[in-house]
């Protein structure tokens, strides 16, 4: 195709501003998908995907309108997968900002706007679900026209749903996104910005050309790994893949197989090259994926730990952010330590494993990654809070910060203020979008916002903040190493790494936990909250002579043995901590945030 008559472009849009809905009605529209086969959602892959309304993998389409080729990126909206948003847009020359009507700028519309106009795209402005009794496109336009700097005529108004106004928005992105450029004689470099395996063709990637050409049966090279492959298909997404037996040219949007089974040899952000004729240079802002939250993960059955290793080393065929190592835990048995992009990433990587494997599952509190530095110079990484040196000469502990960004209705300021202020956040300005809805900033360390955060900002603002977070360093902080221990034995799965402020609280809150969910034992348990050496919190459970066939006044013998069979089954699943025996329901409960 000659590159002058494609465009390529994305929606960003907040979660459920209809993204996905507007996407099926460009597919319809276009005839790409006949009315008979279209459903709902068409391109949200995964079941998991369209039952939550997220889309976790992004996909390009090709459309026909009007004489041009309209790729369509689709990107992942959220936070943890910012990278990835980032590489999406790098494929595009324009992008459709998408508003709820009703709803107005929500925190990722933002965030995602910011990663668009860094990318230099060019941004249309769209309101989105006009068909709303609720809609208040004069607000909402006026609102949009001041973020972007526009004029409030200039945002277009659609519904995803009845198909409103999507014909004169595809004709909007032919006349206004930019054709790519690129060199047509030049090696080849293609961008990749995603890749997904496929149980039946392995790893599948989607690639952006950008200068020179791709065709079938070449053999390319990763410039990030210097692996080399040869292309078995190449082509194009329309909406089923299509293979190009002329390959794929400047500006161009499509996808090859190679071959290859595991998406790490296919990495997000890579540059594709030939083989034969290699690019000096690859595209700029490759990185490599960074797991930012660490939790452990156990079976609740302890023989389904094979299982578990099974199902992640499958789920990382897919997911090239996945990292786990083997762990062991006295209270759990054996496990993983699994490191995530965040909060939600570690979501759907349970959910799968629950889900798609039919594993039962319990995780530790997540934690995020420190630098410790110790008094003579030796510095380390802990992702564990059991490697978390036990007191002493530590001389400095450094956590992961982000800059947070807050979007609420303004009656809510107070609130969210406390809420950030309680977690040590840092008010870095404030803004109105409008009248009564205000964006909040602040620095707030990572491990704060994983901790319970987003769910208490949401019932603090009755489900109104919307919250967006990217890393911004490191910081310093007063940060302490808390163990719980039983009878004087740590258990490994309650430690935790908290500031030095919130280890008291932690320390009696677990404390107590424990010691209603531990029965009692024939001796009596003392459980404490440590730092180091020092207690800091103390609960006990009281010893009962624990006779269960005194219950049966001797009698009735069939009964005494069904009691006997009970206690043998409910031995299997305690475990020993020293000599206290815990059910190990106890630590799940403890565990399971309530
Ligand atoms: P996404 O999260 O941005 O992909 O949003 P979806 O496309 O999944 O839409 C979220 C919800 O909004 C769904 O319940 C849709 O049916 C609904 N929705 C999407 N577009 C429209 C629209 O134009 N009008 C109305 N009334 N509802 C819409
Ligand atoms: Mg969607």
């Amino acid at each position: 195709t000659d590159p002058a008559l494609i465009r390529n472009f994305c929606i960003i849009a907040h979660i459920d501003h209809g993204k996905s809905t507007l996407a099926d009605r460009m597919l319809q529209i276009t005839g790409v998908v006949d009315d008979r086969s279209m459903r709902a959602q068409y391109l949200d892959r995964m079941d998991i995907e369209r039952e939550r309304g997220i889309t976790i993998k992004s996909q390009a389409v090709r459309l026909p309108w009007d004489g041009h080729v309209l790729n369509m990126i689709d990107t992942p909206g959220h936070v943890d997968f910012t990278y990835e948003v980032s590489r999406s847009l790098q494929a595009c020359e324009g992008a459709i900002l998408l508003v709820d009507a009703a709803q107005g700028i929500e925190a990722q519309t933002l965030a995602n706007l910011y990663l668009a106009m860094n990318a230099d795209l060019n941004i249309i402005p769209v309101l989105n679900k006009i068909d709303l009794p609720a809609a208040q496109p004069e607000k909402f336009a006026e609102e949009l026209a001041g973020l972007i700097g526009c004029d409030p005529s200039d945002v277009l108004r659609v519904s995803g749903k009845t198909g409103e106004g999507v014909r004169e928005l595809l004709d909007h992105v032919v006349r206004t996104i930019p054709a790519p450029v690129g060199e047509a004689d030049a090696a080849a470099r293609a961008l990749i910005f995603d890749s997904v395996y496929d149980t039946y063709r392995g790893v599948v990637t989607y690639v952006r050309v950008v200068d020179g050409h791709l065709g079938k049966r070449e053999r390319i090279l990763m410039m990030s790994t210097s692996a080399t492959h040869e292309t078995l298909e190449i082509g194009v997404i329309s909406p089923e893949p299509k293979p190009a037996d002329l390959g794929l040219g400047v500006g161009e949007v499509g996808y090859l197989i190679t071959g290859v089974k595991d998406v790490r040899q296919s990495r997000v952000g890579d540059t594709v090259t030939s083989a034969t004729k290699p690019a000096g240079e690859m595209l700029a802002g490759y990185e490599h994926p960074k797991p930012m939250v660490f939790s452990g993960l156990y079976p609740i059955d302890g023989d389904e730990y094979p299982e578990l290793r099974e199902a992640l080393d499958k789920l990382q065929l897919n997911d090239a952010a996945l990292v786990y190592e083997p762990e062991t835990s006295a209270a759990l048995g054996f496990g993983f330590r699994v490191g995530f992009l965040g909060l939600l990433h570690m979501e759907i990587v349970r959910e799968r494993l629950e889900r798609e494997f039919g594993l039962s599952l319990i995780s530790t509190a997540p934690n995020v990654i420190y630098q410790v530095v110790m008094e003579d110079g030796k510095e380390f990484t802990v992702t564990n809070p059991s490697e978390f040196p036990a007191g002493g000469k530590i001389a400095t502990v450094r956590e992961p910060i982000t800059k947070s960004t807050i979007l609420a209705p303004s009656e809510f300021i107070g609130a969210i203020m406390e809420i950030c202020q309680g977690r040590r956040g840092q008010l870095l300005g404030m803004d109105y979008l409008s009248e009564d809805r205000v964006e909040i900033r602040y620095t707030l360390p990572l491990g704060e916002i994983i901790f319970d955060f987003f769910d208490q900002l949401k019932s603090r603002t009755r489900g109104y903040a919307s919250l967006d977070y990217e890393p911004a360093g490191e910081q310093e902080a007063d940060l302490v190493k808390v163990d719980i221990l039983l009878q004087g034995e740590p258990v490994d799965a309650f430690s935790a790494i908290v500031h030095k402020d919130k280890a008291y609280t932690y320390g009696v809150d677990m404390a107590k936990k424990l010691r209603e969910l531990i029965p009692r034992q024939q001796f009596e348990v003392p459980i404490q909250a440590a730092i180091g050496a020092r207690v800091i919190a103390r609960e006990n459970i009281r010893a009962i002579r624990k006779d269960v066939l005194a219950k049966c006044y001797g009698g009735d013998i069939s009964r005494k043995r069904k009691l006997l069979e009970k206690q043998k089954e409910g031995k299997k699943r305690m475990k020993m901590v020293g000599r206290v025996e815990v059910p190990q329901e106890a630590f799940v409960a403890a565990l399971s945030t309530d």
